[in-house]
């Protein structure tokens, strides 16, 4: 027979799983020996097995009833007993806390015998009659299904009629009445009276809390904290205290440390003459918990011993509730609290300091998450401001800037040292240096991986997409909000980390972590400073010497090399060709489309090289002696051409103007149109736009070769890689890298400069990752290129289907997450499984790493230390974050490998530094 049932002294804290976090933290305060009302916890498997079959466990009335009795003998009362009744609640509480989102019901025992039993001194009276009819009301809602708004109408219905304002001033003949009147109203809505039996009731309010589970309220916040749908919630049945019964009376919650800052010392809320409840509800106006020093010096002074008892035990930062009845106080809940990401750090590395954990456990109280936003400015939301339009979060942080509706005028406006912020549509790689210009993006159209999602985040810089109430009109430089009309120049503020745009400039304050950075890693000097600071940086110093991953970062221009360096990066994953094709070097690329011959041709990729020379040059020296793996050219052509319908028009309106077109345009549309793809992303682009534009690849090797020969002769060290982009086969790769060493030989010979680049490739789709083996014979390295990936192994086209459809696929469960945002282990990462296998087999020491926007994603950061890569790579700005994250799953490992160790599997002992 199965046990469903546990005694609070049976069970503790390592039960979470079966007893749910309130069951097994009561039982484990029990056990510490602090003042916990007696009880017992049904456990979370009863629950599953309820919601399975929709009946409870055969055997579990039978346990509820044992453990009951025992409850019942300890007290000297039975349940509901007329004269003196014992009252329990009951309540809800899964493995993971779910606060508020499911169901409990107080003061279970009461009926039309006990509470006269409850209220048989005449101070009590009007106690037991509010505990009765509360009772009755939430029984009514939670137990019998009855709308709680029925309620609420009578209730205010009778106190309309005494000219009662709130519940507190109605007496008890009030009390007796709404009672009746709430159980009539059950009987007239469900056919079935209020339990008078007082097992009968504890057993319906067991039932209601199990399928409070599946409660709708319950179920979205499952979805939104992705927590699993079939774990069930443990229900609690505890005596009931009250701290309602009279002036030395009184609840309350509290915190062993300050859970915004982190800074220890007590922290709470105290409402005399009160339930619990009703210091959540709001009820009445609380006081801070300081006050109870003078309210009840004896019960303040047990709680701060039994807090700071807690906070030993736990090792953490505490939550509690307590009651105080009649003077004395009790426990009624603890758990490891929630807290801001601020906090987070700042207490790991206090309990570090007392010497309440290691450093190393540190590392695992903390996430990359939390640092994240620790790195962006945020608004000072003590003010009131005035929201102006809504949409999501897409890359957190808080600018504020005057609107402008095209990258242009950003470029313009911010040159001449506006602040400004970019609004559109959507955008395309056109934007991109009105992007770079702007503090903030905000789009109308597009989720959390559309471009401009995608591109903030890893600019680090701020954006809101989605907002659909927004209606840009480019013509009249304006968008509509609602009624609101913008202009552009307006000043708004954007918080993307809450999704909204304000009105005016909301005051911001700086985040101190990025200056920190930004010093490459020196501690600020001021004090005030030093103490938001030095809490991350030591637990990211421990991070840096657990972790196995390296840490690399993508970037395109020496800035953002040297920044990426400032942040720890170990050098360049993957370093992109295209950006330098763009701006003013635009019209070069134009010719070299547009060439007719091979010497106009080669005039044109001859333009180019020394442009590319330079700025392979100038990343090189930002990383000297730190590897950069270059990638070759991979967007199609048409991407660097003007717009096809813009084009169209424009000649088509000259020819109506009886002009003859711009010779130039005409050529430039016969190659757009020569070049048009209906599925750009599968069509001329990557290694095959290398294998049939002669000349390409040679110009940008050899402008790689020639910057590597110009930063030896300087004195440095550089270390370039020179990456294959969309390799389908090992053909494709021995082509290129054919012409590859040809060039290098040619440039080594003609400067006499010994040149060792290695030659790698991407791996980004299903076939590369299928023939790995293959590949590996003609690669030095691996990079995954999860982006194209993701979109070649499910066969959707990122920009497509983040509006078209993936809220629908969130809100069904389809996937939890976009699969952009985190690595998809299941299929993607199989393939990621399957190459680093067959390629490691092909060539031992096969150097693999990631350069998708991945890498920079805490949990796919986990996966790709299990999988073995050797490094990440990722934004310059998430370098830190994947430096933490690589930490903290090295630690995961090693804690694995101890776990497995005790148990007896001889497994080696980390292979952690
Ligand atoms: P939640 O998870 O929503 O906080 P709880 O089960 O903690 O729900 O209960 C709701 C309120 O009732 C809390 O304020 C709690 O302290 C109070 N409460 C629960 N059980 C008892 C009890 N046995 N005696 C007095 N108050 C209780
Ligand atoms: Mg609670
Ligand atoms: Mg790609």
């Amino acid at each position: 027979m199965s046990t469903y049932v546990y005694d609070f002294a049976e069970g503790g804290r390592d039960m979470v799983g079966l007893l749910g976090n309130k069951g097994a933290n009561l039982a484990e305060m029990t056990r510490m020996g602090l003042p916990v009302p007696p009880g017992f916890t049904v456990t979370t498997e009863a629950c599953r097995v309820f919601l399975a079959s929709g009946e409870p466990p055969t055997e579990l009335r039978d346990q509820i009833r044992d453990h009951l009795a025992v409850l019942e003998r300890g007290a000297g009362r039975r349940l509901g007993q007329a004269d003196d009744p014992l009252l329990v609640s009951v309540r809800s509480g899964a493995s993971v806390s779910m606060p508020g989102m499911m169901e409990t019901v107080l003061d279970v025992g009461l009926n039309d015998y006990s509470v006269l039993g409850l209220g048989k001194t005449h101070e009590r009276e009007r106690f037991a009659w509010d505990s009765y009819r509360r009772l009755v009301q939430m029984y009514g809602t939670t137990v019998m299904g009855v709308d709680g708004s029925l309620f609420e109408a009578s209730l205010t219905g009778v106190k309309e009629q005494h000219h009662a304002p709130d519940d507190s001033t109605l007496d008890v003949p009030d009390l007796i009445r709404i009672t009746e009147s709430f159980k009539d109203l059950i009987l007239e809505r469900t056919g079935r009276a209020f339990p008078q039996d007082p097992a009968e009731q504890l057993w319906g309010a067991v039932l209601a809390v199990f399928a409070s589970w599946n409660g709708e309220r319950a179920r979205l916040y499952r979805r939104r904290e992705r927590i699993a749908d079939d774990l069930g919630t443990a229900v609690t049945v505890q005596r009931m205290v009250f701290g309602n019964l009279g002036p030395d009376s009184g609840s309350g919650v509290a915190f062993t440390r300050d859970p915004a800052t982190g800074r220890p010392g007590v922290y709470g809320d105290y409402l005399p003459s009160a339930q619990g409840e009703d210091v959540v509800s709001g009820v009445r106006n609380t006081v801070p918990l300081q006050e109870l020093a003078t309210l009840d010096p004896t019960s303040f002074t047990q709680l701060h011993e039994h807090m700071a008892a807690l906070e030993t035990h736990y090792r953490d930062l505490c939550d509690i509730e307590f009651t105080i009845e009649g003077g004395r106080l009790w426990m009624l809940q603890t758990r490891v609290g929630k807290r801001t990401a601020q906090a987070a750090f700042g207490i790991a590395s206090q309990l570090a300091d007392e010497g309440v954990i290691t450093i190393r456990q540190a590392l695992g109280r903390v996430d990359g998450a939390g640092l994240a936003q620790l790195m962006f400015p945020r608004f000072d939301t003590t003010g009131t401001d005035t929201v102006i339009a809504r949409g999501i979060p897409a890359s957190p942080g808080a600018a504020v800037g005057a609107v402008v509706f095209d990258s242009a005028e950003a470029v313009r406006r911010a040159g001449a040292g506006e602040k400004v912020v970019l609004v559109r549509n959507e955008t395309t790689a056109d934007d991109l240096p009105g992007m770079v210009a702007a503090q903030a993006v905000l789009t109308s159209h597009g989720g959390k991986t559309s471009h401009a999602a995608v591109v903030a985040r890893g600019m680090g810089k701020v954006c809101v997409c989605g907002a659909e109430g927004v209606v840009v009109d480019g013509r009249t430089r304006c968008f509509t909000a609602g009624r609101l009309t913008v202009p552009e120049g307006t000043v708004v503020s954007v918080d993307g980390s809450r999704g909204l745009v304000l009105r005016g400039a909301v005051p911001m304050v700086d985040s101190e972590l990025v200056h920190y950075f930004d010093r490459g890693g020196r501690l600020p000097d001021d004090p005030a400073a030093q103490e938001a600071v030095l809490p991350v940086h030591r637990i990211l110093q421990e991070a840096d010497a657990a972790r196995r991953l390296e840490v690399r970062a993508n970037a395109d221009t020496p800035q953002d090399a040297a920044r990426a360096r400032r942040f720890g990066a170990q050098g360049i994953g993957l370093c992109r060709t295209e950006h330098m094709f763009l701006g003013d070097r635009r019209p070069l690329v134009e010719a070299m489309i547009l060439a007719e011959g091979a010497a106009d041709r080669d005039a044109a990729l001859g333009a180019l090289l020394p442009l590319q020379r330079a700025d392979f040059t100038g990343i090189l020296k930002a990383m000297d002696g730190l590897p950069v793996t270059i990638r070759l050219l991979d967007p199609p052509l048409h991407e660097f051409l003007p717009d096809r319908t813009e084009l169209a028009v424009r000649t088509a309106r000259q020819e109506a103007l009886g002009a003859a077109p711009d010779p130039r345009d005409t050529a430039l549309l016969a190659a757009v149109n020569r070049m048009h793809e209906e599925n750009p992303m599968l069509g001329l682009r990557g290694v095959r736009l290398g294998l049939v534009v002669p000349g390409l690849v040679a110009m940008q090797v050899r402008a790689v070769a020639e910057a590597v020969v110009t930063r030896s002769r300087a004195g440095g060290d550089p270390r370039a890689e020179i990456m294959v982009p969309l390799v389908d086969t090992v053909e494709e790769l021995r082509l290129v890298k054919q012409e590859v060493d040809r060039v290098l030989t040619a440039v080594s010979t003609e400067t006499g400069v010994a040149l060792e680049c290695p030659v790698g490739t991407m791996i980004e789709l299903p076939r590369a990752a299928l023939t790995a083996g293959r590949i590996a014979e003609e690669a030095r390295f691996f990079s995954f290129g999860t982006n194209d990936l993701t979109q070649t192994t499910w066969g959707f086209s990122r920009d497509d289907v983040e509006a078209a459809f993936f809220s629908a696929y969130l809100d069904k469960g389809v996937f939890p997450v976009s699969p952009f945002e985190t690595i998809d282990r299941e299929g993607v990462g199989r393939l990621v499984r399957i190459a680093v296998a067959e390629g490691r087999a092909a060539r031992p020491g096969l150097q693999i790493g990631v350069c998708g926007e991945h890498g920079g994603d805490p949990s796919s950061v986990h996966f790709f230390h299990d999988v073995g890569l050797d490094y990440v790579s990722c934004s310059p700005f998430r370098v830190p974050v994947a430096r933490l994250e690589a930490g903290r799953a090295a630690l995961e490992t090693s804690g694995r490998e101890a776990v497995d160790h005790a148990g007896g599997r001889a497994v080696p002992a980390g292979r952690v530094r």
